[in-house]
């Protein structure tokens, strides 16, 4: 039976949809509920990711998908997987039949979000794929088609929409804390080795801002509740090293959103550039500093309480929280979401609205992607 996302969801409302969703395998859940992750791709970030699902209420790791079958085995030893449930990128459909797995976290490179997620989702496994969540727009939209017909839960991994020291930055302009705001300013980058996939734009889709840029994109998104409707854009290559013979060096942009409010953004991979934003409002201004890390962000602020003038707020709170935190409630979100039959926060259509962002971005400064 074919269902619309619209009849699906007046059929949650009635209780009915949580019978057409894949159920969690009993295996997985052995009275605990716990949903089980196959991790595809085991680099850096499924390392914190991988790190952070120990710390989970409801969520385990219970199959890896790997290239390089002695870091797998030795990584399924710590995380108790069995070598069963060990699959390569050829194989990996089999675990269409492992009942222990119920979804899948997609930690590869950019290009090949699109078809992992679409494999998986054919195999019958909810997705958590790593942002940015394709290379182009009509992958994207490909990615949230395969996951509607097969029916599973599709989840971009921005994890600072769940953390708490965003959440707060949000709810301060929610609130009219700062008044209104006026300018964003926002940068994020690093300078990149000439041996990374992120220089190979096949495999990277484009430059630093699919990989960190995207972050300021989003945050400016998130603290202004508002989708941006122009932008202007100039990239640049100052290093004639070689990395950047298939992307540039940096990307500035602009973006101006419905109320007016104007956010401009950088990126590089030519320099280090720890992630921040700054905004700029009517009663004053806030910032975040290590804005986009794993842990050590610092949210400042001061902005007049009530008329201007007086009385004076300051804000000066550093997160406590370590590493690898922002990923175990990114999987309890996810998990949650799986259980309870809910479409999570950052769904497919947020990072969706990045690609298009991010396409717009390019197009302004004149640069083709994809
Ligand atoms: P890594 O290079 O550290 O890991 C990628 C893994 O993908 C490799 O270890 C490898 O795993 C697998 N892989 C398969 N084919 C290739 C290929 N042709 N070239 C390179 N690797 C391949 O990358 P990251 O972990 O840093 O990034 C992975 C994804 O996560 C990216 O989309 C990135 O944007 C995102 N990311 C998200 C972050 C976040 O905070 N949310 C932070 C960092 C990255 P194996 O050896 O097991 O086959």
């Amino acid at each position: 039976m074919r269902v619309t996302r619209r009849e699906f969801s007046k059929l949650g409302a009635m209780g009915l949809a949580a019978r057409m969703l894949p159920v969690v395998s009993a295996g997985a859940q052995s009275g605990e509920r716990k949903v089980g992750y196959c991790v595809i791709g085991l680099g850096t970030i499924a390392d914190h990711f991988m790190r952070g699902v120990q710390g989970s209420s409801n969520s385990k790791i219970t199959g890896l998908v790997s290239g390089h079958r002695d870091k797998a085995e030795r990584i399924a030893a710590q995380y108790g997987v069995p070598k069963s449930s060990i699959y390569s990128y050829e194989d990996m459909d089999k675990f269409r039949d492992n009942k222990m797995i119920d979804a899948v976290y997609v930690a590869l490179p950019n290009s090949m979000h699109a078809e992992y997620t679409i494999r998986s989702a054919k195999a019958g496994k909810h997705v958590l794929c790593e942002k940015p969540m394709s290379t182009t727009v009509s992958e994207a939209e490909a990615m949230i088609a395969a996951c509607r017909d097969a029916k599973v839960q599709l989840m971009i991994a921005y994890r600072l929409h769940y953390d708490p020291l965003h959440l707060k930055a949000v709810k301060l302009i929610k609130d009219g804390a700062l008044g209104k705001v006026q300018t964003i300013n926002g940068a994020f980058g690093f300078d990149a080795s000439p041996t990374a996939w992120r220089l190979n734009k096949a495999l990277a889709g484009g430059g630093s801002l699919f990989d960190v840029g995207i972050y300021v994109v989003n945050a400016c998104r998130y603290l202004t509740g508002e989708e941006p409707v122009k932008f202007t854009a100039v990239t640049s290559t100052i290093d004639q090293d070689g990395r950047f013979s298939t992307m540039e060096e940096n990307v500035s942009w602009t973006m101006k959103f419905p109320s007016g409010v104007l956010a401009t953004g950088s990126s590089t991979y030519g320099a280090q550039m720890p992630g921040y934003f700054k905004v700029f409002a009517s009663k004053g201004w806030m910032e975040m500093s290590s804005a986009y890390g794993y842990d050590g962000a610092k949210l400042r602020a001061s902005f007049w309480g009530g008329e201007k003038g007086s009385p004076h707020m300051e804000i000066d709170e550093a997160s406590t929280e370590k590493d690898p935190v922002q990923f175990t409630r990114e999987a309890d979100h996810f998990s949650g979401c799986v259980l309870n039959n809910k479409v999570p926060k950052s769904s497919g259509e947020e990072g969706l609205r990045d690609m298009k962002y991010i396409e717009e971005i390019y197009a302004a400064a004149g640069t083709v992607q994809g």
